[in-house]
């Protein structure tokens, strides 16, 4: 049995520019701080681990109502941008047909993890048409760390097919999704649509693909041993 975890982002949604404006708005907004937006400078670069770090690099105390308020901010400035402009989240292509083609493997389970908060995920993965519901999926709101957001999706995918997987892969658009794919001992394919791929290749990332668009030649490697 195989286990093909998915992160969101980038990956399966064309959706990080308007994710990255739509959470700076919303830092901004509730906290009244200018934020840094190189994610990758940030020890857990996930919606719940930024917004940790910067309440730290702010002195300002971090507190449930805080966290909830910054994370509902983003949610409603989030789905009032994919409403004004229904382009700014798209399927990175074949993602859709490609998760679809999947689910119905024998000897195959699907799951999702994601740096995003769990209502966010599910909103672009809703608004780009990709069928993603009944998947496994952990997220921001179970960790801020993504090592663990990805051992929580495997130990739900597990529970859901009541038993462990002989392989585990990973698919992601980031190269700290290459580094928690290693950290579990994952396999690890790299999805490239906005860039060459050579910043996987260069961290030794060996499959690496620029989107879904040619279905066969993506899911080869997947089901081979
Ligand atoms: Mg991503």
């Amino acid at each position: 049995m195989r286990l093909i975890i998915f992160d969101v982002d980038g990956t399966l949604t064309r959706s990080t520019t308007v994710d990255t404006l739509c959470y700076e708005r919303a830092v901004s907004a509730q906290l009244a701080v200018p934020i840094d937006t190189e994610w990758s400078s940030y020890r857990n670069p996930t919606d719940a681990g930024i917004l940790s770090e910067i309440l730290e690099r702010h002195g300002i105390p971090e507190s449930p109502s805080c966290l909830a308020a910054v994370r509902h901010r983003f949610l409603r400035i989030l789905s009032a941008a994919l409403a004004t402009d229904p382009h700014c989240c798209r399927e990175v292509p074949g993602a859709a047909a490609v998760i679809e083609y999947l689910r119905e493997l024998p000897d195959l389970q699907l799951a999702i993890a994601t740096g995003a908060w769990a209502d966010s995920a599910c909103m672009k993965l809703r608004h780009a048409n990709i069928l993603t519901e009944q998947l496994p999926l952990a997220s921001s709101d179970d960790s801020p760390s993504r090592e663990q957001i990805l051992r929580i999706a495997l130990q739900r995918a597990a529970a859901r097919a009541g038993r462990e997987f002989d392989v585990v892969t990973y698919v992601g658009d980031a190269l700290w999704d290459l580094s928690a794919a290693r950290y579990w001992g994952f396999r690890f394919v790299g999805i490239a649509c906005d860039n060459d791929g050579s910043q996987f290749r260069s961290a030794g990332a060996t499959v690496v693909f620029p989107d879904f668009a040619d279905r066969d030649a993506f899911v080869r490697p997947l089901l081979t041993s």
